[in-house]
Order: C-alpha cells, then sequence, then structure tokens
C-alpha cells in the first residue's frame, strides 16, 4: 500500500519516482508558478513535472532553490518539445531547459510527444544524455502500443516511464498491459480531467463515502492502479487536498466501480492525431 507522499515506483533502471507528483502544464510563467511549487514543496511534494512548451522552467528551479529542500530530495521531469525533435536539436533543447531549470542533472527527460519520423532520433538523443549521466532516467509520453512497438527494437534502453492522458474515462487497458509487460511505469497526466472529472456521479459518492473529496478519490484510485500520477493546482488548499490522500484506502470494489466507468473517452490531443 502507498502510504506517504514520498512513496515512491522503482523505474526500470533502478530510479525511484515519488508516485504522487505536482504537475505545472497551463500554470502560468512567473510569480504564479514559483509559488505554486513553493506551495507543493511545503506540503510534501517532492516531485514536479514540467516541460520546455510550458515555459515556467525558470520558475521551477527558482521554487526548488528558494524551497531549501534539499536537491537529492526532489525528482525533477522535463520533456523535450516537438519542434526541438531530431538528435541534435534535442540535445540542444535539453541543454536549454537544463539551464533555465539551473539544474545540473535532471532526473526525468521525456519524448513529449511522438513526432512522427523524427521520435526515434528523439529518443536516441535521450540516450546519449542517459549515457552521459546527464539525466537519471528517460521515457515518451503520448506514445501508444504502436509506437512503443515501433521504438523498442530500434533503441538500447527500454523507456522507464510512458505520460500518457489516463484518468476514469480513459484507462486504456491495452497500453496498461503492454507496458507492464516491458517494464516501463505508466503515469497519467490529466488525472482529474482537468476538474471534469470532479463531478462523475460514482465519484462524488463515493468521496461522501470516505469522507474525502472528489480529487482526493481519483489520485487515491490511481495510486492503488500503480499508476503515478501528476494533478496540478495553483490554489493551496487544493494543493494541500490534492497530497492528502495517503490516509485512507478504496475498497477493492470501489476501485472496480471507478474501472467501469472507462468509456476509452479521450478528452485532450490524440497521439495519432495531432497538429502540434
Ligand atoms: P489535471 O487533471 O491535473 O487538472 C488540473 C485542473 O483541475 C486545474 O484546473 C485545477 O484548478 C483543477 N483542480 C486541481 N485540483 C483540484 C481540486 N482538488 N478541486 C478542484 N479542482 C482542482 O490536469 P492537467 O492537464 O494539468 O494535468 C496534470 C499535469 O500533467 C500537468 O500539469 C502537466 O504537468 C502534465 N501534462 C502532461 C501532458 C503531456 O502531454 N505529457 C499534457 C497535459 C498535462 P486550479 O489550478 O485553478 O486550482
Amino acid at each position: 500500500m502507498i502510504k506517504s507522499i514520498t512513496d515512491c515506483a522503482i523505474l526500470n533502471n533502478g530510479v525511484k519516482i515519488p508516485w504522487l507528483g505536482f504537475g505545472v502544464f497551463q500554470t502560468p510563467p512567473g510569480d504564479v508558478t514559483e509559488r505554486s511549487v513553493c506551495v507543493a514543496l511545503e506540503t510534501g511534494y517532492r516531485h514536479i513535472d514540467t516541460a520546455k512548451i510550458y515555459e515556467n522552467e525558470s520558475d521551477v528551479g527558482k521554487a526548488i532553490k528558494a524551497s531549501g529542500v534539499l536537491r537529492n530530495e526532489i525528482f525533477v521531469t522535463t520533456k523535450v518539445w516537438n519542434s526541438d525533435q531530431g538528435y541534435e536539436s534535442t540535445l540542444k533543447a535539453f541543454d536549454l531547459s537544463r539551464k533555465l531549470l539551473d539544474l545540473d542533472v535532471i532526473d526525468l527527460y521525456l519524448v513529449h510527444w511522438p513526432v512522427v519520423g523524427k521520435y526515434v532520433e528523439t529518443y536516441k538523443a535521450c540516450e546519449q544524455l542517459y549515457k552521459e549521466g546527464k539525466v537519471r532516467a528517460i521515457g515518451v509520453s503520448n506514445f501508444m502500443v504502436h509506437h512503443l512497438e515501433y521504438l523498442l527494437p530500434r533503441v538500447d534502453v527500454v523507456p522507464t516511464i510512458n505520460q500518457v492522458e489516463w484518468h476514469p474515462w480513459l484507462q486504456l487497458p491495452k497500453l496498461v498491459r503492454y507496458c507492464r509487460k516491458q517494464g516501463i511505469q505508466l503515469q497519467a497526466w490529466a488525472p482529474l480531467i482537468e476538474g471534469q472529472g470532479l463531478t462523475i456521479p460514482t465519484i462524488v459518492e463515493m468521496g461522501k463515502k470516505y469522507g474525502k473529496s472528489p480529487a482526493q478519490v481519483i489520485i487515491r484510485w490511481d495510486l492503488q492502479r500503480k499508476v503515478v500520477t501528476i494533478p496540478k493546482s495553483v490554489t493551496p488548499a487544493r494543493i494541500k487536498e490534492n497530497a492528502e490522500v495517503f490516509d485512507f484506502e478504496l475498497a477493492p470494489e470501489d476501485v472496480a466501480a471507478i474501472n467501469t466507468l472507462d468509456e476509452n473517452k479521450r478528452m485532450f490531443a490524440d497521439p495519432d492525431y495531432f497538429d502540434f
């Protein structure tokens, strides 16, 4: 059972990643990001998920410095954006991200989207960064089974993580099985469906039963499904609320009830048809 905010999943290369992280997509750059990440670190989160395209890497870096938390106690993820994909351009993009974050080593570097014709070379650049010790782990994001089936025979290092849209309406059972078989840890983005998951009647009712909010029910379900999760908020009370998920456990029948909500309903961009 996952019992604390510092409990970790162990990746296929032995690196540990806290099961609960803090996302900063759409968190405005500048003070808002810096303040939100500071509140998250004060609350006890030890895992921050940013990306080059979020334009807030430097604010994440500032918050980490200002927090006084030891660097090696915080797990930091960033991602190579689509327009930077390709071998040399990924190496260059990584250097910029590292500079903006003001960190020597990044914990996890992800290929943000499977850009057709480019993602293999991009991933090979990530392998190079990994071999040079500039990142502790590498992985992918928004990869479906067929992207992984194409990638794996062409590279040396099995991705540690696949970060995908994943929530009660989109549970991707085939991908979950495939990743588990390959030793790739699944990570959920938009776990709260950007707020829309909080009014699903089954989840609201379950919240009442456990004396927990709908957000806490969903986050706890992620943890019990063994999916690393990274809810985002700029609201201090919600940042704290989302971390208070270690003092209860959903009964197996309640995990199963949320499992039945799967509608294969993708709410955001489709990895096979994105145009950015
Ligand atoms: P989430 O599902 O985490 O939802 C965030 C939204 O929910 C915000 O509007 C937030 O509001 C609201 N919210 C958060 N907590 C609560 C709460 N307790 N009660 C009510 N409302 C709440 O969506 P994200 O898209 O942000 O996904 C999470 C993270 O995943 C991102 O921040 C990013 O790090 C990552 N991500 C990765 C992607 C990828 O392609 N790899 C794509 C998208 C996201 P408010 O902030 O106003 O409090």
